[in-house]
């Protein structure tokens, strides 16, 4: 995606103008629903700007197995509508198979409603369908050497993110940023990503100090914290708040918090 140089100013990004539209629907009129709002908005962003003459990639998040709660395929249809009258030509992307080798996005859309006949527009795995579809990019930081950046992402002209909004245990909400960060690399790279917290979550067990006393777990009111069949001590990372309970209950300081894997 080429940024453009209309929104730079001094060399930082201009701000957006944010439009929203309320979900109340306080009278029996087609026109005071969501979908209504939406098209009126969708009116008021200048897209023959951003998606004229344009191969605009529309990234999504389409979440996976019996997933829902993810943009009504209604809304998709109608703003790649709008992108085609403003002159763009469209794709749809999400990722392609994840690391645990269950796919999900780009590949098992159909499943979830989203389909190239009802969208109005082809859907591909950011990666492609094999998840090697992708262009290197060097980085220097204390654990992450390589960027494996989405090739269908990297060659658009334009991107428009198309994001639900949701909770997430580490950053509170999950959404347009983490849709890009997360989205428009291969599932390596998101592996990577993850694999900064210590190993996979950054409360480290030592199990020569541990007696199992339970305590941890008992203590852990988002039930973030188990012990595994191995009897090993594990965290699940979209659970944990970092509360550190668990570290201070312990009698024995077992647990610790530790950042060796951060950047
Ligand atoms: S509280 Fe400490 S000693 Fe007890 S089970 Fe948890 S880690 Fe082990
Ligand atoms: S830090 Fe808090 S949320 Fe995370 S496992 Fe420990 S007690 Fe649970």
């Amino acid at each position: 995606m080429k940024p453009d140089k209309s929104d730079h100013r001094h060399g930082t990004l201009k701000k957006s103008p944010v439009r929203f539209a309320s979900v109340e629907f306080n009278k029996i009129d087609p026109d005071a629903t969501l979908p209504a709002k939406f098209d009126r908005l969708l009116k008021t962003i200048e897209l023959k700007r951003i998606a004229g003459g344009k191969m605009v990639a529309l990234k999504m998040h389409m979440g996976k197995g019996l997933g829902y709660t993810t943009i009504h395929p209604l809304f998709v249809r109608m703003l790649i509508r709008h992108i085609k009258e403003a002159g763009g030509e469209v794709f749809i992307t999400d990722v392609g198979p994840s690391h645990r080798g269950d796919g999900f996005g780009g590949l098992t859309s159909r499943d979830r409603g989203y389909s190239e006949d009802v969208l109005g527009a082809p859907i591909y795995p950011v990666s492609g369908v094999f998840d090697k579809y992708y262009y290197s990019k060097e980085v220097d930081f204390k654990t992450l050497k390589e960027i494996q950046i989405a090739g269908h992402i990297h060659d658009a002209e334009a991107m428009i993110d198309l994001s639900h909004f949701k909770g997430h245990g580490v950053s509170s909400y999950g959404g347009a940023l983490k849709n890009i960060a997360m989205g428009c690399v291969t599932a390596k790279t998101r592996r990577d990503m993850h694999s900064l917290h210590s190993g996979g979550s950054g409360i480290v067990w030592d199990r020569d100090l541990c007696d199992h006393c339970n305590k941890c777990v008992e203590e852990c009111r988002y039930k973030a914290n188990f012990f595994n069949d191995e009897n090993e001590y594990e965290v699940t990372l979209h659970n944990c708040t970092y509360c550190q309970h668990c570290i201070e209950i312990c009698p024995n300081s077992a647990l610790s918090l530790e950042s060796r894997n951060y950047l």
